[in-house]
């Protein structure tokens, strides 16, 4: 364990103020599974009473790295990053699943294979074999809820988006230049979040460049896998590095927060120079662009939901609400009462532990219907599966949109 671990460690006083923001421990109950619990078994690791075994890895592996811990401990320990250091300890010890190990190690450290990933799930949705396999109830044979975690699926795009639009999407006399980077899911799945920036962008004058780029290495870190992730991160910081811009911007919460923490995961100087370049999409049109919508009069009640990995970061918390204001009337925005509470997607958290996943979205889908919003926005295209899924499950109709397709749907 280096330093800085043990010195968060010997932080925390047992006062067990982060059971009440804990969801996992909301859902279960077990101390185990609270950042106090944890801490208390990272203790005896420490002293050497325990050593790292299986039923340890499934404990650590019991969190959604959500930060409500961290947000709310009285004496600043760190709960989530904790976590993600206890799981690279994991991997030291060789236990990274082995499902894990394969898409980290030979999935995403290469956009060819990902591409080619993304597509054959898309010729899986469209041909038709999706029904079949659907309809065989094959799936209901395997273990893990399979069925279930199928069913996550969301409809996947017949090709990367950052192969169907230019390098630079010009506009005259730019008063900006930034890159984009769109993470995996824009790329591959849902390319209107994609557009939507674009149009709004070139409606504002600002230029945009899409370089190459690599999965920002979230899933990896996550799961303690920082090798993979300072390989995908330093690739990053490479391309990002080619050209000068103004700003990069970001449509999804959890890229930018790895992005933030680039500088420390990666101990990279150059990934600290771009800090300060870095900017969630929403904040950018408000506080940058200080845009000013023209919304067509719609008439539809809005909610928002707090991506955990947005509202931490500056402005995190009013940019999005403050766009979400200039949508006004087309769109009526409406506070949910669970808006900051994590949707239980925890990036592959919600296939691991499926049931629990799910547990921890129908509270936040309670709020979402008790606002009586016909469509709930975010700004993580993860949270937004997620929110999709549980609502689907819920038999609910209410729509699930990122806030720039909503902006760029009210411009005239
Ligand atoms: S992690 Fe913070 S809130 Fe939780 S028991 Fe320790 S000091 Fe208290
Ligand atoms: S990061 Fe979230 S899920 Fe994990 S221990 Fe802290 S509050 Fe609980």
């Amino acid at each position: 364990m280096d330093k800085n671990y043990f010195e968060s460690l010997d932080k925390c006083s047992r006062c067990g103020g982060c059971q009440a923001h804990c969801p996992i421990f909301y859902e279960t109950g077990k101390e185990p599974f609270v950042a106090r619990g944890k801490i208390e078994l990272l203790e005896n690791l420490r002293s050497g009473k325990i050593n790292w075994n299986d039923k340890l890895a499934d404990i650590f592996s019991m969190c959604l790295l959500c930060g409500a811990c961290t947000e709310n401990c009285p004496n600043g320990v760190q709960g989530d990053k904790l976590v993600m250091m206890a799981r690279n300890e994991l991997v030291a010890d060789g236990r990274l699943h082995i499902i894990k190990k394969n898409v980290f190690q030979h999935l995403l450290r290469y956009n060819g294979r990902l591409n080619a990933f993304g597509k054959c799930l898309y010729l899986y949705q469209k041909t038709g074999m999706q029904k079949i396999v659907r309809a065989s109830r094959l799936l209901n044979l395997m273990p893990m809820d399979l069925a279930k975690i199928e069913t996550l699926l969301p409809p996947f795009a017949d090709g990367p988006f950052r192969k169907k639009v230019p390098f630079i999407n010009r506009v005259e006399k730019p008063r900006l230049k930034v890159a984009y980077f769109t993470g995996c899911v824009t790329n591959l799945i849902n390319h209107q979040v994609g557009y939507s920036i674009l149009k709004i962008m070139k409606a504002n004058g600002v230029e945009a460049i899409i370089p190459e780029q690599f999965c920002c290495g979230v899933p990896a870190f996550a799961s303690g896998d920082f090798a993979t992730g300072k390989i995908l991160g330093m690739r990053n910081i490479k391309e990002f590095t080619q050209e000068d811009v103004d700003y990069i911007i970001f449509d999804c919460a959890s890229c930018l927060s790895t992005w933030l923490d680039y500088p420390e995961l990666l101990e990279s100087e150059e990934a600290g120079k771009l800090a300060e370049k870095l900017m969630d999409v929403n904040r950018f049109l408000v506080e940058v662009l200080d845009v000013k919508l023209t919304p067509r009069e719609m008439g539809v009640k809005v909610t928002y939901h707090d991506p955990c990995h947005l509202k931490r970061t500056k402005n995190g918390r009013t940019a999005p609400r403050e766009l979400l204001r200039r949508l006004s009337p087309a769109y009526e925005y409406v506070e949910m009462g669970l808006a900051d509470r994590c949707c239980g997607s925890a990036g592959s958290f919600n296939i691991s532990h499926y049931r629990l996943s799910q547990q921890v979205a129908s509270r936040k889908v309670k709020s979402i219907l008790e606002s009586g919003a016909d469509v709930v926005a975010s700004a993580c295209p993860s949270c937004m599966m997620q929110l999709s899924h549980a609502l689907k499950n819920e038999g609910s109709n209410v729509a699930v949109k990122h806030l720039v397709e909503l902006a760029a749907e009210s411009m005239k």
